[in-house]
């Protein structure tokens, strides 16, 4: 079975006149599947052309099956793919709109320590289509339509390296700021990475403007490599010189994500190093307070000492702020909300 929302304009005004439709239905199905709807929904279609589709095309490839509320106001969903695979999103409200957390791959090969999303390896890529139908589903069950978007802003911070998916990622991010879509700006994009140099440079070259986050975690190579495998591929060195080139190319400031692991992040030696190395930057630092993963023992910076360390980096020149807590009560963390789904065996 194949994914409508794979397909671009181009590919579905081909499509319809393969089928012997009209092509000014391509328009009217991008736009109903950028507002969410299943095949099955588009009842604007005939009920012979639905059911033509339904024969090679999945009729929803993004399924909300679960939805957790936090007390204080994110939630989290469960949405299943169309092949019994299970990713997590997020939908937070913020002031100055909503943000939804996207996952790029079913797992992660990535390894990060602290991370539970890696917990099982990768299962497999998301494709540009899935991203998209994720994001679609998530704005209509929010209510929003689209031209009253209930998701402004989009990060590529759910489970899944989204640079090791790349040319999905960029073909998703292409078809979400698409202007008869879903109109997403690539400027309310941030785009997490565990610092994949050379697919740092490609991006810059895109023409996508996202906001680059990369998960820093460490500023010494050899600790970086004890909580993240990908640090024995690049060093900080060499993420930094790639932050550099992305805000030459596109003239983006950078973010670095930091989560503070009690006695191994959170030490006066990486405060200073931290400093010296960002204080002349075009960056940001967010300081992330570590969501625990009992598989992996590692323990939080508590919060005093959390809001100390960031107190210090802005003292030290460094633009710092601390984030904040989302969803800590439905197991907002990367990844968690799918692994207790796995272990509970649902
Ligand atoms: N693969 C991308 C996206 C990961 S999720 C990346 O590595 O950047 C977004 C952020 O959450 C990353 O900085 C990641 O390192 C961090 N993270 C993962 N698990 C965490 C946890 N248990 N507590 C705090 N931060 C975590």
């Amino acid at each position: 079975m194949k994914i409508l929302q794979d397909y671009g304009l181009e590919s579905l005004k081909n499509l319809i006149a393969q089928m012997g439709e009209k092509p000014f239905r391509a328009g009217q199905i991008m736009r109903s599947l950028h507002q969410g709807r299943a095949i099955s929904e588009m009842t604007d279609l005939s009920k012979d052309f639905r059911e033509k589709l339904l024969e090679n095309f999945v009729d929803n490839p993004a399924k909300i099956i679960k939805k957790l509320v936090s007390v204080d106001g994110t939630e989290k969903y469960l949405i299943a793919l169309y092949d019994g695979n299970i990713v997590e999103g997020v939908f937070m409200k913020n002031n100055y709109g909503n943000t939804q957390c996207l996952s790029t791959q079913v797992g992660c090969r990535m390894g990060c320590k602290f991370c539970a999303s890696g917990i099982g390896g990768l299962v497999r890529n998301l494709s540009a289509g899935e991203m998209l139908a994720c994001v679609a589903v998530v704005n209509k069950i929010n209510g929003g339509t689209l031209d009253k978007r209930a998701v402004t802003n989009v990060v590529l911070m759910g489970s899944g390296e989204p640079l090791d998916n790349y040319d999905n990622v960029v073909s998703f991010l292409r078809m979400l700021s698409d202007k008869n879509g879903l109109n997403v700006s690539p400027r309310n994009v941030s785009l997490s990475t565990c610092g994949l140099v050379p697919e740092m440079y490609k991006l810059a070259s895109e023409g996508l403007p996202v906001n680059l986050t990369v998960s820093l975690h460490n500023p010494f190579d050899e600790e970086r490599k004890k909580l993240m495998p990908i640090a024995r591929a690049y060093t900080v060195g060499e993420i930094l010189k790639a932050c550099d080139n992305y805000f030459e190319k596109t003239g983006r400031r950078y973010i670095f994500e930091y989560s503070l692991v009690k006695g191994v992040n959170d030490t006066e030696d990486c405060l200073k190093e931290l400093a010296r190395l960002l204080s002349h930057k075009p960056c940001h630092v967010n300081v992330i307070r570590l969501n625990e993963v009992k598989e992996n023992g590692l323990k939080a910076t508590d919060d005093k000492n959390a809001y100390k360390f960031q107190a210090n980096l802005v003292k030290l020149g460094v633009s710092a702020t601390v984030r904040r807590l989302n969803g800590a009560d439905i197991e907002g963390a990367c990844g968690q909300l799918r692994r207790s789904h796995l272990n509970k065996g649902e």
